[in-house]
C-alpha cells in the first residue's frame, strides 16, 4: 500500500507515547503562559495588534507577490532600517520567517568548496540550511571553540561556522567571542542565529552580537526571529550590506517565497519602537529568568542556569516529561515540553519561557505547579 510505512511508524510513536497533537489555543486561555516565545509579552500589545491592523488596512491581507516583484511596502523597509540600525549592523533583509533567514543565510554564505562547521546543538532550521548548502558540513562538540579551531584547521578554502547564540534547548548561550575569534584566525566567517537574543541579550535587547562586541563587524552574520521578543512572525539577516545585496540575487528562500505578510511586518515594526522607548523590558527578561532558576533549583529541580529567557528543567524520562507538561496545563498552567527526536541528546525536559510581563507571584505560582507535580 502506498505510504505504508506511516502506520508503522505511527504505531511506534503510539506504542513509546510519544504522539504529538495540535491543541487550538483559545483567545482567552486561562492558562498561566510559560510556553509561548513572547518573551516580552508584546503579542498583545495593544501598539503591536494596532500596527498589525493597521498595516493588513493599508497593504491587505497578504504581501501579493514576492519581495522582488510586489511583496515590498514600505514597511518592510523601513523594518529593515530599524533592525539593522538597532542591532548595529549596516543592512537588514526581512524573510517570511526565521526558518528562511536561516536557510537563506547559510546556503548563500557557503557554496561549493566551502566548509561550514556546523555546532552541535544547533536549531533545526541551520541543520537544515547545512543539508541544503553546496559547501560540505562538519558537525563539531557543542559549544566547543577549541573543536572549532580543529575543524577549520583541516580545510583550504573559505570556511564558515555556523551557531545559535542562545540554544533553544537548554537556553545555554554559545561562546561567541571565543567563536569569533577562531574564525578569525582562519579567515572564516561567522553566521549566527540569535532568535532567543534579540530583545532580552545586549543593552536594551540590541542581542547576541551586540553583547559580545561584534555587532556591525564585517565578516559576521546574524539572523533573528521577528516571532520572539518582537510578538510578530518573520525573520531577518542582519550583516554587512555586500551581503544582504547578495542575499536578495542568490538566497533562493528570499527570491521564490512570497513577501512577509504587512500586518507581520507592521507588527514587528511597532514592537521594536517599543522595545526602543522603553529598554527595561530586556533586562526584566532576564530577572525573571533567574528568578525562576533560583526558585526551580531552592525547590529540588534540576534546571539549567540560563544565558537569556530559556530556563530548561530536567524531566526523568520521555513519557515522564510529557505526563509533567499534561499535568502542569490540568493544574492551569502551561510549559513546554522537549522530548526525542526533538533533543538530540535524548535527554527530555520541560522548557521554560522567562516572559517578562510575569509578576512574583506568577513566577511563584509556576514553580509551585512545577513542583507538585513533579513526576
Ligand atoms: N532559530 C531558532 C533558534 C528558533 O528557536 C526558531 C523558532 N523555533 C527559529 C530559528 C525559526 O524561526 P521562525 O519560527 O521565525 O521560523
Amino acid at each position: 500500500m502506498a505510504f505504508g510505512w506511516i502506520d508503522e511508524q505511527a504505531d511506534a510513536r503510539r506504542r513509546a507515547g510519544l504522539v504529538r497533537t495540535l491543541r487550538p489555543r483559545p483567545a482567552d486561555s486561562p492558562l498561566l503562559d510559560l510556553a509561548s516565545n513572547d518573551y516580552l509579552g508584546l503579542a498583545r500589545h495593544p501598539e503591536v495588534t494596532g500596527a498589525a491592523a493597521a498595516a493588513a488596512r493599508a497593504w491587505g491581507g497578504g504581501s501579493t507577490g514576492s519581495r522582488l516583484v510586489t511583496g515590498t511596502t514600505e514597511l518592510h523597509t523601513e523594518l529593515e532600517r530599524e533592525l539593522a540600525e538597532f542591532c548595529g549592523f549596516e543592512a537588514a533583509l526581512v524573510f517570511s520567517s526565521g526558518y528562511a533567514a536561516n536557510l537563506a543565510a547559510v546556503t548563500a554564505l557557503a557554496p561549493h568548496g566551502t566548509l561550514v562547521v556546523s555546532d552541535a546543538g544547533n536549531h533545526a532550521s541551520l541543520i537544515d540550511g547545512c543539508r541544503l548548502a553546496r559547501g560540505s558540513t562538519q558537525v563539531v562538540p557543542h559549544a566547543d571553540p577549541e573543536a572549532v579551531r580543529k575543524a577549520l584547521a583541516t580545510h583550504e578554502g573559505p570556511a564558515v561556522l555556523v551557531s545559535d547564540t542562545v540554544f533553544s534547548v537548554d537556553g545555554d548561550a554559545a561562546p561567541l567571542g571565543e567563536f569569533a575569534a577562531v574564525c578569525r584566525e582562519r579567515g572564516a566567517g561567522l553566521v549566527v542565529d540569535d532568535a532567543h537574543g534579540l530583545g532580552v541579550l545586549g543593552p536594551g535587547g540590541r542581542g547576541a552580537a551586540r553583547a559580545a562586541g561584534l555587532a556591525g563587524a564585517a565578516d559576521v552574520v546574524v539572523t533573528v526571529t521577528l516571532s520572539k521578543s518582537l510578538g510578530s512572525q518573520g525573520g531577518a539577516v542582519l550583516g554587512p550590506a555586500r551581503v544582504v545585496d547578495h542575499l536578495v540575487n542568490a538566497a533562493r528562500t528570499f527570491i521564490f517565497d512570497t513577501g512577509l505578510a504587512p500586518a507581520a511586518a507592521g507588527a514587528a515594526l511597532a514592537a521594536l519602537r517599543l522595545l526602543r522607548r522603553e529598554p527595561g523590558r530586556a533586562a526584566r527578561a532576564r530577572e525573571v529568568a533567574a528568578e525562576l532558576h533560583a526558585r526551580l533549583t531552592a525547590a529540588g529541580l534540576e534546571a539549567v542556569r540560563p544565558d537569556a529567557a530559556v530556563v530548561s528543567v530536567r524531566a526523568p524520562s520521555p513519557e515522564g516529561a510529557v505526563r509533567w507538561a499534561a499535568d502542569c496545563r490540568a493544574a492551569g498552567l502551561a510549559v513546554g515540553c522537549f522530548r526525542p527526536p526533538s533533543v538530540p541528546d535524548g535527554v527530555s525536559r520541560l522548557r521554560l519561557t522567562a516572559r517578562g510581563d510575569l509578576s512574583g507571584d506568577q513566577i511563584e505560582r509556576a514553580v509551585r505547579v512545577i513542583g507538585e507535580t513533579r513526576p
